[in-house]
């Protein structure tokens, strides 16, 4: 396989990618493994994780240029994605431990009777994972099942399969062994390949199409599938706020990543009282961005990591255009090599036109004005997706009455396009089933055994 900078075009290398044998080889590989792995105390497990940590904060400078080069994602965003993986390692490093272990849940002496909870690993997993932030979205996963005792086959995105190459590299070094982090390279036949072995889980991190296959060839299996899939995440901006602030704000979260984020924000509404002052200042502020050579220390949108993603952009402006839409910036793709698209924000839109119901992934905003709270709270659950979706109020208790009712798995007051490993990460509708990250998301790699012991 090929890999190319989808900034230039240029080729940058080429993999040998695995064939349904090899495939399977790979699987035999991590099954014999496994055991031993899991036998290994959670201390040691987690001492190769902290040493994994080491080589990425050392090697960062590399791996950040690698990123860049492979999907387009502007150097400084490239790092801040390898800072904030160093933050996630320590939310695992430091709450392992205490999630995983065993628990008496009950005793009583006169029945000479304990019950308890032990938490078991899965067995060999599959991680089937995204380019958008390939350093997060495969250690949300690779990070917690392995310390919980599993083996992975984790399948990096064809378009982020040279981060993939070093994820495995430093796992390796760091003490991990070969046949339980194992990389599987290629594109979705390779991904499919992977899942007709016999595994004990799925976790994917992907678009809802490959998400709801993956389900269904899933499904007679009885085994975890868990699916982190799209997002159409809105944003409502009301009519007490500093309406200059919350622009700025609301265009990072739409731009950055040049919107290839899951959580980037994808539609905005915004009350009549302020949509014209808040249009203007937020035209202003993506103006003001920098579209270039993602590895320009000043560059802040960088380009489109799949090609195709272009013409599903052109077609939703278009779209837009000709129901009736105003454009205020770009609307077409940006004439160098490589894939580019000009950052584009579109007033005047419905739900009739795709830009406010089907995800974008690229740099395209459409901002709707609404009349008052109630419009848009049915306007914000009016799509498949329900990943996130934020409200920007001066008033708290304004803000919790309208998030109380929005359907999305993550809600935010006044802040957007933002993840803690605290907190649990999961969409509800067509943004998927299941949750990484927080507590809940280093269990979820373990199977609960109950325990009932009656002393003789
Ligand atoms: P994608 O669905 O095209 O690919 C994801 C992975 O699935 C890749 O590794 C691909 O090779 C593999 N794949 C493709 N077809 C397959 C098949 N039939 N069987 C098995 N594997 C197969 O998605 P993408 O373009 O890599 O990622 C973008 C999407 O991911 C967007 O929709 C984005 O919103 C979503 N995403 C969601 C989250 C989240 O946390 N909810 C995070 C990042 C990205």
């Amino acid at each position: 396989m090929k890999v190319q900078n989808p900034a230039t075009g240029a080729p940058l290398a080429e993999v040998v990618t695995d064939n349904a044998k090899a495939v399977r080889g790979k699987y035999d590989r991590a099954r014999a493994a496994q055991p031993r792995w899991a036998a290994r105390p959670l201390r040691k497990r987690l001492d190769a994780i902290a040493a994994f940590r080491g080589l990425v904060e050392t090697r960062l400078p590399t791996l950040a240029r690698t990123l860049s080069q492979e999907v387009g994602k502007p150097i400084r965003q490239a790092r801040n994605e390898l800072n904030g993986l160093l933050g996630r390692l320590d939310f695992f490093l430091a709450e392992s431990a205490r999630t995983l272990r065993d628990e008496r849940v009950y005793a009583n002496a006169e029945q000479k009777l304990e019950e308890r909870i032990t938490h078991e690993p899965l067995g060999v997993v599959a991680n089937i994972s995204a380019w958008n932030y390939p350093y997060f979205v495969g250690s949300n996963v690779f990070v917690p099942a392995l310390v919980a005792g599993n083996a992975v086959l984790y399948k990096p995105s064809e378009y982020a399969t040279l981060t993939g190459l070093h994820i495995a590299e430093m796992m390796k070094a760091a003490g991990v062994p070969e046949d339980v982090f194992i990389p599987v390279l290629g594109e979705g036949a390779t991904g499919a390949a992977l899942l007709r072995q016999p595994v004990d889980g799925v976790f994917f991190t992907g678009s809802y199409d490959t998400g709801a296959k993956i389900a269904a060839s899933a499904g007679r299996r009885m085994i975890k599938v868990q699916l982190e899939l799209g997002g159409k995440d809105p944003v409502y901006v009301a009519d007490d706020v500093d309406v200059g602030a919350a622009a700025v704000a609301l265009a990072d979260g739409a731009f950055y990543n040049t919107g290839q984020s899951c959580c980037s924000v994808e539609r905005i509404y915004v009350h009549e009282a302020v949509h014209d002052a808040f249009v203007e200042a937020f035209v202003a502020e993506v103006k003001g961005y920098t579209v270039g050579d993602p590895l320009d220390e000043s560059t802040y949108i960088g380009a489109i990591t799949r090609k195709p993603q272009l013409a599903v952009l052109r077609r939703q402006v278009a779209d837009a255009l000709k129901k009736g839409a105003k454009l205020h910036l770009g609307g077409s793709a940006i004439r160098r090599k490589g894939n580019w698209f000009a950052p584009t924000v579109l007033t005047d839109v419905d739900h009739s036109m795709a830009v406010m119901r089907d995800e974008s992934f690229g740099p395209i905003i459409g901002i709707q004005a609404v009349a008052d709270d109630e419009a848009a709270v049915d306007l914000m659950n009016d799509t498949e997706y329900g990943l996130t979706a934020g409200a920007y109020a001066r008033d708290e208790k304004r803000a919790r009455r309208i998030l109380d009712r929005v359907n999305a798995g993550t809600v935010y007051w006044n802040c957007c396009d933002r993840v803690s490993p605290r907190l649990p990460w999961s969409g509800v509708k067509h943004s998927g089933i299941g949750l990484t990250l927080s507590t809940y998301g280093i269990q979820t790699f373990t199977r609960p055994k109950a325990w009932h012991l009656k002393s003789a």
